[in-house]
């Protein structure tokens, strides 16, 4: 089968590797039908030291059963599932308080032992904890916007929950890539009165305008903090979402949460620091967030992409076959596209 294979900063392939298959008697064997390139995949497209084995690729997918082992009991053949960016098995301690990405027997796809999302095939392990079926065709309208359940969605709504969205509050999103498009998403569905989005592409801030956002903030550093506080009252943000990682979208995050407020990362942290600690602990801001327990979350989020309440699908401006994968890296890198989606 094919498979995207990343050897280092720039050098993604989708060349042969062997075939997906069941080894363990509770996984599932998943035939790819959608796919997506992830934000957090340009970190080692950007960084990655050359390796010879190279690391499989991709952690969004939705795909037909095409087979499952002898222990499976909850997922059958010919299922349509969606499969989030963490694998669990449902039913350790964490995965019953609804925290999927801290299962014990649990894990991320990929690397040098997994298959990834950006393949033709994978192998599921702990397959009835990990994957959500589906009741739609294969090439349903909706795809798009199903597919963002298994991360960019879950992980925008992560942010807003974290954050502490509520209704009449003032959220403010800090990163407008897809997971901070998705956050504005989160934001305005769990009620928030004023939603502000720090970008500066104009792609961007129009989706983030469609999705609920009441104010664009395009300056950077002093001066983003500067106009978020203008446009609070000189308070700051209730609820402030820090989509990107990077030490200065941290530090503006923190710096326009108002006292009593909470900023929910979901970010990776590339800085081992944690920026301007003094000011928000005199001011009891709550910092919380981390990996999304998307698992959790799709039950949550399901109906209103089935009703068409929430279109995050709308992040996808670029779409290509598994061959065009290297180039949609390149187009999100080059910030051309926001999101690819992989279809096969
Ligand atoms: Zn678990």
């Amino acid at each position: 089968m094919k498979a995207t294979v990343m050897y280092g900063a720039g050098d993604v392939r989708v060349e042969n590797v062997p075939d997906a298959q069941i080894k363990e008697s509770t996984d599932a064997l998943v035939v790819v039908t959608r796919a997506a390139i992830c934000g957090s995949d340009l970190w080692p497209f950007k960084g990655m030291k050359p390796s010879d084995v190279g690391n499989r690729m991709g952690h969004e997918f939705i795909g037909i059963v095409e087979a499952v082992g002898k222990d499976v009991r909850k997922i059958k053949v010919g299922d349509l599932v969606a499969a989030p960016f963490a694998w669990s098995d449902g039913t350790c301690e964490f995965c019953q308080e609804g925290l999927h990405t801290s299962c014990l027997h649990g894990g991320f796809w990929g690397g040098t032992k997994l298959d990834g999302g950006q393949g033709e095939a994978v192998r599921v392990p702990q397959a009835d904890g990990t994957l959500y079926p589906l009741s739609v065709g294969r090439d349903d309208s909706l795809m798009p916007s199903l597919l963002t359940l298994t991360d960019v969605m879950a992980t925008g709504h992560h942010a807003a929950i974290s954050a502490k969205v509520g209704p009449g509050k003032i959220a403010a999103v800090v990163g407008g890539g897809a997971v901070g498009l998705c956050g504005v998403i989160a934001a305005k569905r769990l009620g928030a009165e004023q939603i502000i989005f720090l970008d500066r592409h104009a792609d961007r801030i129009a989706l983030a305008k469609e999705f609920g956002a009441t104010d664009i903030v395009s300056e950077r550093g002093d001066a983003a903090i500067e106009r978020v506080l203008a446009l609070t009252n000189g308070l700051g943000a209730h609820s402030v979402l820090e989509c990107v990682g990077y030490e200065e979208s941290t530090r503006t995050a923190m710096s326009i949460a108002r006292a009593g407020g909470a900023v929910g990362r979901v970010g990776v942290p590339q800085d081992e620091r944690m920026p301007v600690a003094m000011p928000t602990f005199f001011r009891n801001v709550t910092i919380a967030g981390g990996p999304a327990p998307a698992r959790a979350y799709i039950e949550e989020l399901l109906p209103d992409v089935l009703e068409g309440r929430i279109e995050p699908g709308r992040v996808f401006d670029w779409a290509g076959g598994l061959d065009q994968v290297p180039d949609g890296y390149r187009a999100m890198d080059d910030r051309k596209a926001i999101k690819a989606i992989i279809e096969f």
